[in-house]
């Protein structure tokens, strides 16, 4: 039997306590992975042991995959009226909405992101995403088309069926309701995938289905690293299509493997290098605190980051003055401590990486105008950091750094700083900030960028889709968009009295 995980927080933010299996979860049971193999979870702002997790292997794939299949051909997929479907995931937004506080400070705990925003953004946003697509799985509806009177044609949008879904680390609750809310609502089952980083809220999520009226096999969950489960999820023969977030080169590798089993439909959201876009006119307090909130946001570990800041050059010295102001007002910190605004990066690893580029900035000559350091002597932390004086050949500029570490670039004019805004594989997420409402269209339209924001960032909502241009990915999630991904088109031909 898998060990049970038991934690009790006292903390200014959260005093409370949480107790679950830390299992695999197939067909509505916890299991042991078949070699009793455990993979260690680390707390970010210790670096100490929290608990250890079951591993999944390719056999317990193979495992998840039929209950999935079983489940899909039994108690759901076009066995259940969509109505019934809306009700399941109403009732699971609902048993997230009793376990809110507890979920928050589980997240805050694996992934290092503070209390407060784990429960005002993660956890409220990924029930939201639930109940938007509970809305939705009454009304999923094809088209009568007209072709001649002595015919009915109509299309039905049927689920593919078994679906794989893998996850990463920087959003890991809100990352898995954008893939089971679309999935589900469509009549799919799911095998699921959370980071090996930050496993946590998607086990305790396994045991707050039995509180629902989703069927066991509906929703199973490989807790597993990511060239083996993960590798096992895309070559799968039986799983009709997988959606990913996480880096364009594992993006690659979903791709590769899909194409050399069964084909089975891809959807990718990746990484990103967004441009900020500030001119001149801008009101100049809230375009400095919209860039830091751009880059600063869950510690830089955001997708649509807006990394890349340019600024008009009749503002640019009096931007950069209060831009550093700002990065260094932000308390960074035990992410449970009153206060705190930014916790530590997910992992060694992550931070080992992110020190690697501020180093590389650094030696090609920019200019760290604040931060550029660790922050305290235990943890993964590190100090706001805003490079200026960089060239657009520099690591720094080119590279998704995915940290709390951005770069600003003097502009002179909108030509200029589109062609430069426009100069990277990635194709996410863009911001304008001018009061000009024609300068903020015409720039806007010009972005090549899957989301572009006027005078704000890192706005994403339930209902409107998101997804990314060129190498940040394929395919949207969220909206009324994210449906196409989880359905077949069927198009019926009824003969009306044409003899042949
Ligand atoms: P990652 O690509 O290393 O891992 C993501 C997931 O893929 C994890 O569950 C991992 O175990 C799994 N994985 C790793 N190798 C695999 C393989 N060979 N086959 C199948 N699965 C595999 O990314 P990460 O480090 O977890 O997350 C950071 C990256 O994710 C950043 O590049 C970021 O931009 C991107 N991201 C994008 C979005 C978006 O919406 N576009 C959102 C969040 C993160």
């Amino acid at each position: 039997m898998p060990q049970v995980f038991s934690y009790q927080w006292d903390t200014p933010k959260y005093k409370g306590s949480t107790s679950f299996s830390t299992g695999l979860y197939i067909d509505g049971k916890f299991v042991d992975g078949v070699n009793k193999t455990t993979i260690d979870v680390i707390n970010p702002a210790t670096g100490k042991l929290i608990t250890s997790i079951s591993e999944a292997t390719e056999k317990v794939v193979d495992l998840a995959v039929a209950a999935g299949q079983k489940a899909f051909e039994t108690v759901w997929g076009l066995n259940t009226p969509g109505a019934k479907r809306a009700e399941a995931l109403w009732s699971l937004a609902q048993a997230m909405e009793r376990h809110k506080e507890e979920l928050a400070a589980i997240e805050s705990l694996d992934n290092g992101k503070t209390y407060d925003w784990a429960l005002g953004t993660d956890v409220s946003f990924a029930i939201d995403v639930i109940k938007y697509f509970a809305g939705w799985a009454d009304k999923v509806t094809g088209q009568t088309i007209e072709t001649d009177e002595r015919k009915l044609s109509y299309t039905r949008h049927e689920p593919i069926g078994v679906v794989g879904q893998i996850i990463p680390w920087n959003f890991p609750l809100l990352m898995w309701s954008w893939k089971i809310g679309p999935a589900l609502a469509t009549g799919n089952t799911v095998v699921l995938k959370p980071s090996e980083f930050t496993p946590l809220t998607a086990i305790r999520m396994c045991e707050i289905f039995s509180e629902t009226s989703i069927p066991a096999g509906v929703v199973n969950v490989v807790t597993g690293y990511g060239n083996t489960a993960g590798a096992a999820i895309s070559a799968h023969p039986n799983i009709g299509k997988v959606a990913f977030t996480g880096s364009t080169l594992v993006g690659r590798k979903i791709m590769e493997a899909a194409a050399k089993s069964n084909l089975k439909t891809v959807t990718l959201e990746l990484g990103g290098k967004s441009p900020n876009i500030i001119f001149d006119d801008a009101d100049l307090d809230q375009a400095v605190s919209w860039a830091a909130h751009g880059i600063f946001w869950n510690h830089g570990q955001a997708c649509c980051a807006g990394s890349r800041i340019f600024v008009q050059a009749g503002i640019y010295d009096e931007f950069v003055k209060r831009f550093a102001e700002k990065a260094r007002s932000i308390k960074v910190g035990d992410p449970f401590g009153e206060g705190t605004d930014q916790g530590p990066q997910v992992s060694q690893i992550q931070y080992d990486r992110i020190m690697g580029y501020i180093d590389s900035g650094k030696q090609d000559g920019a200019t760290v105008l604040t931060g550029g350091d660790r922050h305290g002597t235990e943890g993964y932390f590190i100090n706001p950091t805003i490079f200026t004086d960089v060239k657009p050949d520099m690591k720094i500029v080119q590279e998704e750094i995915f940290g709390p570490v951005g770069v600003v670039i003097k502009f002179e004019d909108a030509e200029d700083v589109i062609r430069q805004a426009n100069d990277t594989v990635y194709g996410l997420a863009a911001a304008v900030f001018t009061q000009d409402i024609n300068r903020a269209i015409q720039t806007a339209h010009k972005l090549q960028a899957g989301t572009a924001w006027i005078n704000c960032v890192n706005q994403l909502h339930a209902q409107v889709p998101f997804g990314g241009y060129k190498q940040s990915g394929i395919g949207r999630e969220l909206g009324e968009y994210a449906l196409a991904n989880y359905t077949n088109v069927k198009a019926v031909h009824v003969n009306l009295g044409h003899r042949w």
